[in-house]
């Protein structure tokens, strides 16, 4: 029998050695002996009396076969006889649960934000002189509702997520619906939240106290101090944003108590200081977390992040993620989420077929009540599933998840990240390159360093302080970006 190396990302954490396991997503410490094997392996294939025979002389010949065999099971070698199997392309059989529909209760907004995917020069659906109303109305919210819980299906918990245009702008209905919802989720025996997505220039003191008395998960789109936010973040007129929402913002933070509020950020080529939008947004504004996510653009838009932007981008990244991690040894809070989400990824060593839940566990309504992929796709009739009303065609996403398999992917196919990033996002690709079946192969880089660094905070944490990790046990939500 010969045996040669299989997929797997070695990486370094604590003085240890480490292989991110391809495709199992599971992480596995090496100790001497697994180290030497693999070495071993590294110069090219071996017959296996070869290798235990090199081996003799430094380990216990038990050791050596019992560390062949485990190495063999989590499929870090194998026979190089039997060939690797393809990647399985394993697609749900019957309707998955709905975790997280994302209402879009306005398509209008009050900024005029440069690089919005709604508005901006690279919308797929448009909001402004299309058909669609441009408030839902409170019976379509209500057909929403009536959507989310019979689609949670078997499971106890429904979340609904509001989202624009400017949520707030429909202020009206969004309120009205949650009493709706939080009626019909207990008559039906289910729990139900809330969240919603705003800019920050409605927030009046009646909004703020009852998203404080209602619990609603907050998030405030905003990317950073005055210079930045009012580089893109304008009103009509030109006008930054930023000297009207700070002051809401603060009044909001100071308020709503009752769950930790986030700050979502858009990164462009001319904002990509993210430890100094982190600090203001942390420690100076007072946001419990910080998420950052680069701007979706066509190539060759003048915000759009280049190679040499996504390097740097990542040098930020590395060294905002190094202050996460020295907090999380000493078991302090530190809110630069992007960290917090790829351990929950890494803890949770599911290896994605799809990167993330759009058209199964989450979906977008539009302010007609029509069901898309997402809240980015919500109106578009390519991306539709059905509606709110008459519900989705279990054919339609099949047929989806199908053609949207990471396996089909073939790029992905040998990157030893899929099990993480599978493609990336289906806007992003379908802005880029016109179709959501492509992988995002723009910034692969990116992605798997950014990816390996979590990698390494994950093994210093499993190997100093493993009781951090422990909070990533329950399952994650979809998350709305
Ligand atoms: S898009 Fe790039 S980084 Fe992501 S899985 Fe595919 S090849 Fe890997
Ligand atoms: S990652 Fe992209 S496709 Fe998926 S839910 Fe978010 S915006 Fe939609």
């Amino acid at each position: 029998m010969t045996l040669g190396l299989r997929e797997f990302h070695p990486f370094e954490a604590a003085g240890r050695r480490y292989l991110y396991l391809v495709p199992s997503a599971a992480v596995f410490a090496l100790d001497d002996c697994s180290e030497a094997i693999l070495a071993e392996l590294g110069r090219g294939p071996q017959p296996l009396a070869e290798l235990t025979q090199t081996l003799a002389a430094r380990f216990d010949a038990v050791e050596v076969t019992d560390t062949i065999a485990e190495l063999q099971r989590v499929r870090a070698l194998g026979e190089m006889a039997a060939k690797a199997a393809p990647m399985p392309k394993i697609v749900p059989l019957r309707p998955v649960p709905l975790q997280t529909l994302v209402v879009n209760v306005t398509n209008q907004c009050n900024l005029a934000c440069t690089y919005c995917y709604e508005y901006g020069e690279d919308k797929i659906v448009d909001t402004e002189n299309g058909q669609q109303p441009k408030f839902m109305s409170e019976e379509t919210a209500r057909e929403s509702v009536e959507f989310a819980l019979r689609e949670s299906r078997e499971n106890k918990h429904a979340h609904i997520t509001f989202f624009g245009g400017e949520t707030l702008m429909n202020f009206p209905v969004l309120k009205s619906t949650i009493a709706y919802a939080r009626r019909r989720a207990a008559e039906v025996g289910k729990d139900i939240d809330f969240s919603l997505t705003t800019n920050a220039t409605l927030l009046q003191p009646d909004v703020i106290e009852f998203l404080a008395n209602q619990r609603v998960g907050v998030t405030i789109s905003i990317d950073g101090p005055e210079e930045m936010q009012d580089k893109f973040r304008v009103f009509n007129n030109g006008q930054g944003s930023y000297a009207m929402a700070a002051p809401k913002i603060k009044a909001l933070l100071q308020r709503h108590r009752t769950r930790p509020v986030g700050a979502r950020v858009t990164l462009t080529r001319q904002t990509l200081d993210v430890r100094r939008i982190y600090q203001h947004l942390s420690e100076e504004l007072g946001f419990w977390e910080v998420g950052f996510a680069p701007v979706t653009t066509a190539p060759g838009r003048d915000y759009a992040i280049a190679d040499q932007g996504f390097d740097h981008l990542l040098e930020q990244f590395r060294a905002l993620a190094a202050d996460y991690l020295a907090a999380a040894l000493e078991n302090r809070h530190h809110g630069f989420s992007n960290v917090r989400e790829t351990l929950q990824e890494i803890h949770h060593g599911h290896a994605k077929a799809y990167p993330c839940g759009a058209g199964i566990g989450l979906m977008g309504v539009s302010t007609d009540g029509r069901v898309a992929l997402c809240h980015r796709f919500a109106g578009s009739d390519d991306h539709g599933l059905g509606t709110v009303k008459d519900g989705v065609s279990w054919e339609r996403q099949q047929a989806f998840l199908d053609t949207h398999h990471v396996a089909n992917k073939t790029d992905c196919s040998t990157c030893w990240a899929r099990p993480i990033c599978a493609g990336g996002c289906y806007h992003e690709a379908n802005t880029r390159y016109g179709t959501t079946q492509a992988p995002n192969l723009h910034y692969c880089e990116w992605i798997r360093g950014w990816t390996h660094t979590c990698l390494e905070i994950y093994g210093e944490l499993a190997e100093k302080n493993p009781a951090f990790l422990s909070q990533f046990d329950d399952e994650p939500t979809e998350k709305v970006s």
